[in-house]
């Protein structure tokens, strides 16, 4: 199974960076949340933050940083570590942390008695644990010592304290090597010792470290430390290691450090026996000198490999995804075998053997494994022909066959695509039935096929709810076969808590992406390890069940009451929007595609092959970043061709009308004299409490109650043409062109989005007329006015699209569907309203609890058990719990 590492930014932390401690005491904090940012931008995935410095206030400078994140949603998308010596700091950390907080660090040095008090502090914030391997006597250097410290420490957390196990971090202390003192040769071994053992006698623990300790001595010698960090890590994932407090960004690849090097700093790490006349040490220390100021070896691009043997050429064909040789190499395979199918038992799945084992280890990216199956299946098709001449027994045996689909009402299939693919790679037989399937053709194709697994895919929130429904629809029918879910919107804590209770006959996994898919099917359908690896899943979902109940009950809100007391009010200084230039709808019949390529916001799009990073540093990024850059070439390569070939067209519809707001709702007249309702959007409001003078938002807050004010909608799509191009390509047996051509279309469409609503501002509704925004302002959103989407955190009520729909006439005007879910139709698509105010902004409207929800179906003409339904996902309350106590 792929190793799943997760980096921890180091900069944010005053005792290791001195240009972040510095700021902190100046007191310039907007210079010092960049840094966070660029952590984020990095590619950590929590920030560690740490203000132990003399000269200052703990609590308050982490209160402050703490309080600052929260309000950037690009640095509060990832856990916070809050990192101390002192539990007042920490505790100060704990009170104002967004997101579920997680505390560096704990330990046994002042006892057990303080460190059982600290675990039950953390335990009430819902935080989890950094545990340092450190006792009463000291920090444990040998691998016996740090496996007793955590081994003792993790008795009392799980069996006296009743921490979950999966809260609980060790850090086993990494200590520097290649000192000079004999006694610390072995340091990073019994680090990497002292986690194997961890994760194998420790259920559920994980494990982590500080890793940039392990290069002490090399200070001065970057491209050294880098070495020696990616090496150390290398080792060190291998053996379990979840995460690390590392410079995300600034590792090489460790198949690309220059070979000597890789082998000294390979020689020291492993304190193996001395090649030379020197010692480990010696010998790296005289060598780090060249490698100062270098950044890793120049890559040379030649065709030697076509000189290798067939089997060989497949293998690199494979692993680099070059299809231009592979009919003739396959023939040539061909020729030299017994029979046909033998070049697909034989050399392809060798090669495929080695994509898979690349990729597991991190060494490959998705979008070349895409790639790589691109050139299996053109080899495959190659030979289909002779395999049919042959006739007998050319059935290959597949390691398991597997059925994916969407959902019923959802039409998304990016991810699940791609997961199908990475599937086939590892030779399994996937069944896609697409996307909108209910449940019964899921279940009755399941048998039909005889399928190992079922998988279901969702990007948006109303497919929870059918997934819901598929896994009872199991239970009912008598499955006991594996249940997967993934896709954007769904969770862990989802799955555990309302999917896997509604099918008990089997298990149920989620899976968060494509990279962990293989991993996760191969360990359902190992005959000796399928029933282990199940009742592991099925105790961590009773885990993730009982703290998801914990959870519930400390969130106090508002009452709807309170809240609408405490709505947002505009500043006298702010006047509303003038009228638009004109009022109904417009529509748009083909909107130039080389305008749209241009605004095209390229994050989302790398994210989408799960390349995480912010465009266009991901470019440059040591470990991702050949990766990014290729996919990107044949990106641009695909855009010009959808461009001048005119693959898709691009329909559009906007409307103003006069608008004011009644209560939460916006009403939408049918023209200036206000009389007659054209339409009403409902509004949800905030119910979180507030303090320091916050308001609890709704979106109607923007809108007039009174007089002049305005509301513009929109709907977009790109995606005419899209499915049609999809489908070409996978006919062509191209799937990874099939992707990219959805991703572009999606791509398209944002930038649609984008694109128009500029016009919008400047011209037709035209509030700033001279606004001057380059394409980068643009994507960071720095304008007046917002376009908030329904199902997004303003609006979460995907049903509001309805009224949207029918007001644009969007079918009509821009030949756009939605379906029983309200997903949008072509799947290339975006609606939204258009707020021109300049105080609107967006925001989140978090949990709601029942009053509201009885409020809004009220106005909705909904019964309640309608408005929990379609507001699943933000309920501060268990419906079904509610019902059974108001049974009993
Ligand atoms: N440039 C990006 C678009 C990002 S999504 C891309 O190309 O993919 C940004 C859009 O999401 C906003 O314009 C808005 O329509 C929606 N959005 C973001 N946050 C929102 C919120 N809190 N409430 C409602 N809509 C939101």
């Amino acid at each position: 199974m792929r190793p799943v590492f997760i980096n921890v930014g180091e900069r944010t932390n005053v005792t290791g960076s001195a240009k972040f401690r510095k700021l902190i005491v100046d007191g310039d904090y907007t210079a010092a949340l960049s840094v966070a940012r660029q952590q984020v931008e990095a590619g950590a995935q929590v920030i560690d933050v740490n203000m132990d410095e003399g000269l200052l206030d703990g609590p308050v400078a982490m209160r402050t940083f703490l309080n600052l994140i929260a309000a950037e949603p690009d640095i509060a998308r990832v856990p916070v570590m809050i990192d101390s010596s002192k539990w007042e700091v920490i505790e100060a950390g704990l009170k104002c942390v967004q997101g579920k907080p997680i505390v560096n660090s704990i330990s046994m040095k002042e006892g057990e008695d303080a460190f059982r008090h600290h675990a039950i502090q953390c335990l009430r914030y819902g935080a989890a644990v950094v545990v340092m391997a450190f006792d009463e006597v000291g920090q444990a250097d040998t691998a016996a010592r740090k496996i007793e410290i955590c081994t003792r420490a993790y008795n009392i957390l799980v069996n006296e304290v009743g921490f979950p196990p999966e809260d609980i971090i060790f850090d086993p202390n990494i200590f520097a090597v290649a000192t000079g003192i004999e006694e610390h040769d072995n340091y990073a071994v019994d680090f990497i010792e002292a986690v194997r053992v961890i994760k194998q006698t420790l259920p559920h623990a994980r494990v982590s470290g500080g890793v940039s300790n392990v290069s002490f001595s090399f200070r001065g010698n970057e491209p050294v430390r880098r070495a020696i960090h990616s090496v150390f890590l290398y080792h060190a994932i291998n053996a379990g290691l979840d995460m690390g407090i590392v410079n995300a960004g600034d590792l090489p690849v460790y198949d690309d450090i220059d070979a000597e090097l890789r082998e000294a700093v390979e020689d020291v790490i492993l304190n193996r026996p001395q090649r030379t006349n020197v010692s480990n040490t010696e010998r790296l220390v005289d060598m780090a000198p060249r490698y100062k100021g270098e950044k890793g070896a120049a890559k040379v691009v030649d065709l030697k490999w076509r000189d290798a043997p067939v089997a060989k050429r497949i293998e690199h064909a494979l692993v680099h995804g070059i299809t231009d040789y592979i009919v003739e190499d396959t023939e040539e395979a061909r020729q030299a075998s017994e029979r046909p199918l033998h070049v697909i038992e034989g050399p392809l799945m060798d090669g495929m053997n080695v994509v898979g084992d690349l990729f597991g280890s991190g060494r490959m990216f998705l979008p070349q494994v895409v790639k790589s199956a691109r050139v299996m299946k053109q080899a495959v098709a190659h030979l289909e022909p002779f395999m049919e001449a042959e006739k007998a027994g050319q059935e290959r045996q597949a390691a398991g066959k597997i059925l994916m689909a969407t959902v019923k009402g959802d039409v998304h299939d990016i991810g699940k695509n791609i997961v199908g693919v990475v599937l086939q790679c590892n030779n399994y037989e996937v069944v896609d039935l697409g996307v909108m399937v209910p449940a019964d053709r899921i279940l009755d194709a399941a048998i039909e096929h005889k399928v190992d697994i079922v998988g279901l895919s969702g990007l948006i929130t109303p497919s929870l709810d059918e997934m819901t429904f598929v896994a009872a629809e199991m239970e009912r029918r008598g499955f006991d076969i594996p249940l997967l879910i993934g896709g954007a919107t769904t969770s862990r804590t989802h799955t555990a808590v309302k999917i896997e209770p509604a099918y008990r006959k089997g298990s149920t996994t989620y899976v968060i992406d494509a990279s962990r898919a293989v991993g996760v099917v191969s360990g359902l359908l190992s005959p000796t390890d399928k029933a282990k690896n199940e009742a592991a899943t099925r105790d961590e979902y009773i885990r993730i069940r009982e703290q998801y109940a914990r959870g519930q009950e400390v969130k106090a809100r508002a009452s709807l009451q309170q809240a609408r007391d405490n709505r947002w009010r505009p500043d006298e200084a702010q006047l509303p929007a003038p009228a638009p230039s004109f009022l109904g709808v417009r529509a748009y019949e083909a909107w130039d595609l080389q305008d749209l390529a241009d605004h095209i916001d390229w994050t989302p799009f790398f994210a989408s092959w799960e390349l995480i990073g912010r465009y266009p540093l991901i470019l440059e990024d040591e470990i991702v970043g050949e990766a990014a850059r290729d996919l990107f070439r044949d990106a641009q390569a695909m855009l010009k061709r959808i461009v001048e070939e005119k693959w898709f067209t691009a329909k559009g519809v906007i409307g103003f009308w006069p608008a004011n707001a009644r209560g939460d709702d916006v009403i939408v007249w049918t023209d200036e004299t206000r009389a007659t309702e054209a339409a009403r959007f409902h509004g949800l409001r905030q119910q979180i409490k507030k303090s320091n003078g916050k308001p609890n938002l709704c979106l109607s807050d923007f809108v007039a109650e009174d007089g002049a004010d305005y509301l513009g909608a929109f709907a977009v799509t790109a995606g005419h043409g899209e499915l049609e191009k999809a489908a070409e390509f996978k006919a062509a047996g191209d799937d990874y062109s099939a992707i990219m051509a959805t991703a572009l279309a999606d791509r398209l469409a944002e930038a649609f989005a984008e694109r128009l609503h500029k016009e919008v501002r400047t011209q037709l509704w035209g509030y700033v007329p001279d606004e001057q925004t380059s394409v980068q302002d643009l994507i960071e959103e720095k304008y007046q006015g917002i376009r908030p989407a329904p199902g997004y955190p303003a609006q979460p009520d995907h049903t509001e699209k309805a009224t949207l729909f029918r007001l644009l006439d969007a079918g009509a005007n821009a030949g756009m569907e939605l379906t029983e879910s309200f997903a949008m139709s072509p799947p290339a698509s975006v609606s939204g309203l258009y707020f021109g105010h300049p105080g609107s902004h967006y925001f989140g409207v978090g949990k709601i609890d029942r009053d509201q929800v009885e409020d809004y179906a009220a106005r909705k003409g909904w019964d309640v058990e309608t408005a929990e339904r379609w507001l699943a996902p933000i309920l501060n309350y268990d419906p079904d719990a509610v019902a059974r106590n108001d049974a009993a």
